[in-house]
């Protein structure tokens, strides 16, 4: 099957409450074009020089999200287009995000990054982290960014039942902190699920899916 034909197959299976993003990193503009023509718009990427450079080739109304771990000095790069990133972990990641999205006039949405695998080479916080970071104060002065949910990666895995558990635990977590409404913290997003994993996912309450393999083909 096609990139497009790959895309239409598993929109149209997504139920409706659930965005996706069409995970497009190592894949060139001549790929992503072709998923572009079939109406989608909303693209993921990992590492933020590569994005920029497609971004600059692609039509403007392509979303970019940033889903990769943010290096800081690189924020500037992509403060002035990108639509969400995913992978905040840190408070210092946030002043910054929030000092070049006031640079560009904006505000740019974010998602927390959670540690819910049983690897610990990934990046993310745990709940106290969480609790911390969102009652912090330097955080709540933050005018240039919003924290609109969560994101989380389950372990890499066979064992659905080890990643049906850390899926429900994360989306426990995002129902336990719906209570957080402030100026920019409202959490409305959580985004859960890849290629391998995402009908779990949605199963487990995810909003938003990051998917690669499935539609542009193995890396
Ligand atoms: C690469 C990547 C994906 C997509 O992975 P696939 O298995 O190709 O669907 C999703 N999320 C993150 C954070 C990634 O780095």
């Amino acid at each position: 099957m096609s990139i497009a034909e790959n895309l239409i197959a598993i929109t149209s299976e997504l139920p409706q409450h659930v965005t996706l993003v069409a995970v497009s990193k190592t894949w060139p503009v001549d790929d992503i074009m072709q998923a572009y023509g079939t109406g989608h718009r909303v693209f993921g990427e990992n590492k933020i020089q590569e994005m920029s450079e497609k971004q600059d080739a692609m039509p403007k109304d392509t979303q970019w999200h940033m889903i990769g771990h943010v290096q800081t000095n690189k924020v500037k790069l992509m403060a002035s287009y990108v639509t969400l990133i995913h992978g905040v972990d840190s408070l210092k990641l946030l002043e910054e995000i929030d000092k070049q999205a006031k640079k560009n006039s904006r505000t740019i949405d974010c998602l927390l990054q959670m540690h819910i695998a049983a690897e610990d080479t990934k990046f993310g916080l745990d709940e106290s982290e969480l609790e911390a970071l969102v009652n912090n104060n330097a955080f709540k002065n933050l005018k240039n960014v919003k924290v609109t949910g969560l994101m989380g990666m389950a372990t890499f895995t066979n064992d659905e039942n080890q990643i049906r558990k850390e899926f429900t635990q994360l989306k426990s977590i995002y129902d336990r902190f719906q209570v957080v409404s402030t100026e920019n913290c409202a959490f409305k997003i959580l985004s859960m699920g890849m290629s391998g994993d995402y009908k779990i996912a949605i199963e487990c309450g995810s909003t938003m899916v990051r998917i690669g393999s499935s539609i542009f083909g193995r890396r």
